[in-house]
């Protein structure tokens, strides 16, 4: 059987529906066979027609009691047909379908499914889909309800889905060794694409649910963790200098490393050293300096005769980037260079000319690194430092630019291992758990919104000590025009209402990207007092006499967000202050609110977090760029992720490219074949 096999070949598809299924992404009869439902409807039980509700969508039985009559309305036609059960009788009617005029037979039995109306105790289903009593058709079962578009029809779909299902029925190669099936208990691929469509029960339902996670994720997770062997074994890599020593460098800072800055450099230089290419993924929390870590590594490449990049996520940081890196570097005598799409040609084309000439050795900037026409003369060392993810794509497209660079990835998110093994399962992880000494810790409220006037108090006496204030605005859905509305209402009352004795500003994703570097700049400078802010400020500048952070409605925002907002603050010498307003009253609202007020530690946040949401979107602003799952989903299979882990890791050491179990290999070289971004 042939499951990449054109869908116009399934019985029900004719060419107008193949151009629907097309948009759907649904293309082949294998693409068809795994377009889940979004949910399911109960049909399967009917109800007697005495019992049921005004408003409610259920299942009735009954006699065609009457035939099917006609009525004439203003430009339309309504079909009415009455019917009886063992309790009483009901009107259903239809709009427009005159056929229906014929399709029942007075004294039958039929089962209907729609939406009752109780009118002074007349019960009537109005448009209901129906089947002769035994059939199961679109009634007296449990139905799938797929995610489509208005065009193709639930009944219209779910037809070609059984015409397609009764096709591969019993055809599915299992992919998923028998050992494991039975290991982990479970259903095999034929029972399991047959029940995720039409489940007899819950039971059926959830247990083909798990089979399809457990083999989603394991594929995604295999995938990784081969990729990483590729890189391990096939490709030689530099070796950087032994004689060059980042102590060297670490004499320049003007503090101490921390421990844990040390143990991940030491993880790093061995890296550097082996021939192998370094693929690293460094995580740690905001502030807890990561990049006097990239700089030592940059330092390490240079010094042995390497170019090195940085990618940052925005020009604001990039820049940042630079002024630190220069900071330390020149007195060592490395040349640094910005690269961002706001400098002028002339400019740009004299650094990409220096660039290859191998006069510039460190070259910091955004996106723009990847563009086609920047060519390193030796690019030994990538570092990319991401608020969001890059995406393995991404990652490898900039060091296509070097001949098998070491790859350094930063990430300020603190994940629980469990994701990183699953988002980053490519690469080896360095962890930063400490931060540097003596950073006073930000003291972390939560107010409900009626003590206003008192946080307003508060922020007052801040600023009148000479010290600034972040405000950041609700989170508004999706919407960028509504967001700047609210920044821009939100603005307009704390200067007009509430403090017009001072300068405030506001700030939104929506600027331009040059009048967002100005409002940060005059920020920085102390030219505003107050900024109020959508969460673009996530990603700023360090404004050391910055020390109050208020958040507006925060029970809206994610925990990871809430914390990465936070550590905007905190980075000067003055005690910080994070306020979060927050409205509500459920449990988890106030439960959330407390772990933020208790821990400054974004691990245990991050892991809280996924405890308390149980799904969702945890990752705030980091969803950008998540591995597209098409039944998994992180948070509420996290149990089945663990196993898969576990399952993944154990074959891989056995097996590290996969050459002794050809099935599984076959479900990753699909995962990379798609093209699926992971
Ligand atoms: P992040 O991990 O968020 O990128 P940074 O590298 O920006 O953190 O560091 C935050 C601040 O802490 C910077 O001002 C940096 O100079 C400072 N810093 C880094 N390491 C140390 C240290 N070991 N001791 C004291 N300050 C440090
Ligand atoms: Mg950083």
């Amino acid at each position: 059987m042939d499951l990449l096999k054109d869908v116009k070949y399934i019985k029900g598809v004719g060419p107008n529906r193949v151009k629907l299924l097309n948009k759907l992404g649904i293309f082949t009869l294998k693409d068809l066979i795994t377009y889940y439902p979004r949910t399911y409807e109960d049909r399967s039980i009917s109800k007697n027609i005495c019992e049921c509700v005004d408003g409610e969508e259920t299942t009735i039985e009954g006699i065609a009691y009457s035939r099917v009559s006609e009525v004439r309305l203003p430009r339309k036609t309504m079909q009415k047909l009455i019917i009886r059960d063992e309790t009483m009788t009901a009107m259903i009617t239809w709009f427009n379908q005159p056929y229906l005029k014929t399709k029942f037979e007075q004294g039958k039995r039929y089962r209907f499914y729609g939406k009752i109306s109780n009118k002074y105790g007349k019960i009537e289903m109005v448009s209901p889909v129906f089947d002769e009593a035994g059939k199961t058709q679109n009634t007296g079962r449990i139905v799938p309800i797929y995610p489509l578009t208005y065009q193709l029809s639930q009944n219209t779909l779910r037809k070609i889905m059984e015409n397609a299902i009764m096709e591969v029925k019993g055809n599915l190669k299992e992919l998923l060794p028998e050992e494991i099936l039975k290991k982990n208990n479970l259903c095999g691929i034929n029972e399991a694409i047959v029940s995720i469509h039409f489940p007899k029960d819950l039971g059926d339902y959830k247990k083909a649910r798990t089979r399809l996670v457990f083999e989603e994720l394991l594929s995604t997770q295999l995938a990784l963790l081969v990729l990483k062997n590729n890189y391990l074994t096939e490709e030689d890599g530099i070796e950087f200098d032994r004689n060059v020593k980042i102590s060297d460098v670490i004499n320049q800072f003007p503090f101490k490393l921390t421990k844990a800055q040390l143990r991940v450099l030491e993880e790093i230089e061995s890296d550097m050293e082996r021939k192998r290419p370094m693929n690293r993924l460094l995580q740690g929390d905001v502030g807890s300096g990561k990049t006097a870590v990239a700089m030592c590594a940059a330092y390490k490449a240079v010094k042995s005769g390497y170019q090195a990049a940085v990618m940052a996520p925005t020009a604001i940081l990039a820049t940042q980037h630079l002024e630190n890196f220069n900071n330390i570097l020149q007195k060592l005598d490395i040349k640094c260079e910005l690269l961002i799409s706001g400098i002028t040609k002339k400019k740009k084309t004299e650094l990409l000319e220096r660039l290859k000439n191998g006069d510039i050795d460190i070259l910091i900037g955004t996106h723009a690194l990847i563009e086609e026409n920047v060519e390193f003369k030796n690019l030994g060392l990538v570092v990319t430092d991401e608020q969001h993810r890059f995406g393995v794509k991404q990652r490898t497209r900039i060091a296509e630019k070097g001949d098998n660079p070491d790859i350094l990835v930063m990430s300020a998110t603190p994940i629980p291992r469990t994701l990183a093994l699953i988002l980053y399962g490519d690469l080896d992880i360095s962890i930063i758990d400490e931060l540097p000494p003596n950073r006073k810790k930000i003291e972390t409220f939560a107010v409900s919104k009626k003590l206003e006037e008192r946080v307003n108090g508060f922020i007052q006496k801040q600023i009148e000590e000479g010290r600034q204030a972040y405000i950041v605005c609700p989170l508004v859905e999706e919407n960028e025009e509504m967001d700047l509305q609210s920044v821009i209402n939100l603005c307009e009352k704390y200067k007009k209402d509430i403090f017009p004795q001072y300068r405030v500003e506001y700030i939104h994703g929506k600027m331009r990207p040059k009048e967002k570097d100005e409002i940060m700049l005059a920020f920085k400078e102390h030219k505003i007092d107050i900024l109020i802010s959508t969460t673009v400020i996530e990603v700023g500048v360090d404004v050391p006499n910055a020390n109050i952070m208020v958040i507006e409605d925060a029970q809206r925002f994610g925990l990871a967000q809430l914390h990465q907002l936070r550590g905007r603050v905190g980075r000067g010498e003055y005690q910080s202050y994070c306020i979060l307003k927050y409205e509500g009253k459920s449990d988890t609202v106030r439960k959330r609110m407390k772990v933020m007020c208790d821990t400054n530690d974004g691990f245990i946040i991050s892991e809280k977090d996924l405890e308390l949401r149980g799904s969702g979107d945890f990752f705030g602003t980091m969803q950008h760029g998540l591995p597209e799952f098409k039944i998994a989903n992180l948070f509420e299979d996290m149990p089945v992720l663990k196993q898969v882990q576990k399952v993944a890791q154990k074959i891989v050491i056995e097996d590290p490219k996969l050459e002794k179990n050809i099935q599984l290999k076959s479900l990753v070289d699909d995962k990379f074949n798609k093209r699926i971004e992971i």
